[in-house]
């Protein structure tokens, strides 16, 4: 049976370490970039050049299947009609006033990520009879109250609740699809011990909900609770610190 994972990648941290622990693994994946109106043009530079590493990479590269581009924008503007229909307001901010935030996010990715897996290994089925098992991953992991409250669909028990929802389709022309969350008990440090352990750019991925304009980059803002969450997780790391022994890695970046 040969796994293939499917991946909503940001170029942030988590989806991007989970991308390289796959293909260190020889696990095929599919990338895939929602723009939903968030700094999607930020994502997408940060993603190329986080592809442009993958590909350079001759251990890796041989797994890596390719990126799809999705634009939903024509549902996320739906939510701002919502609030014209019933005068209330379908974007709500999170508690740092900085994160785009749509309800049901994480399900309608995964939804949508669970669509186009099935109709790729459709088209990888006309030719084979292989066996195939088809991750749907989820970059999720467990967050202190200091940093983030913790959204109901980013828990174990809605991995769960999905995964159920995917064994449904088991019979589908002999393929198993299932739910891959690795880090969904573990904190943020453990997804900082495999960005050492699998050589994942640090400095190319981006988790700032507030990145700063400056000439012809961008910065991490270092205040929000992603940004803080970031550095905590690699000070908590002692995978990290034996290697880097400092807090200067930490703070090195290219966003561009
Ligand atoms: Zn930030």
């Amino acid at each position: 049976m040969r796994r293939i994972a499917f991946i909503s990648h940001s170029g942030g941290l988590d989806s991007t370490t989970i991308l390289y622990r796959l293909l260190h693994e020889g696990t095929f994946v599919y990338t895939i970039n929602f723009d939903y109106g968030q700094n999607n043009d930020i994502e997408v530079q940060t993603q190329n050049r986080i592809i442009d590493n993958i590909k350079s990479n001759e251990k890796i590269s041989k797994y890596f299947k390719g990126n799809l581009k999705l634009d939903i924008t024509s549902i996320t503007n739906a939510l701002s009609k919502v609030k014209t229909m019933q005068g209330v307001s379908g974007e709500v901010k999170d508690n740092t006033g900085h994160e785009y935030y749509f309800p049901f996010r994480n399900l309608v990715f995964a939804s949508l990520t669970s669509m186009l897996a099935e109709s790729l290994i459709l088209e990888l089925k006309k030719d084979s009879d292989e066996l195939f098992e088809v991750c749907i991953v989820l970059g999720i992991h467990k967050h202190t109250d200091i940093y983030s409250k913790q959204y109901w669909d980013v828990t174990p028990e809605f991995s769960k609740a999905l995964n159920t929802i995917l064994h449904l389709n088991s019979d589908f022309k002999n393929c198993e699809f299932k739910i891959f969350a690795p880090y969904e008990n573990e904190y943020k440090s453990a997804i900082v011990d495999d960005v050492v352990k699998y050589n994942v750019p640090w400095e190319l991925t981006t988790t700032c909900y507030n990145p700063q304009r400056r000439g012809i980059n961008y910065i991490p803002c270092k205040e929000c609770e992603a940004c803080l969450e970031r550095e905590n997780g690699a000070k908590e790391s002692q995978v990290w610190l034996s290697k880097y022994n400092t807090s200067l890695k930490i703070n090195e970046y290219i966003i561009s």
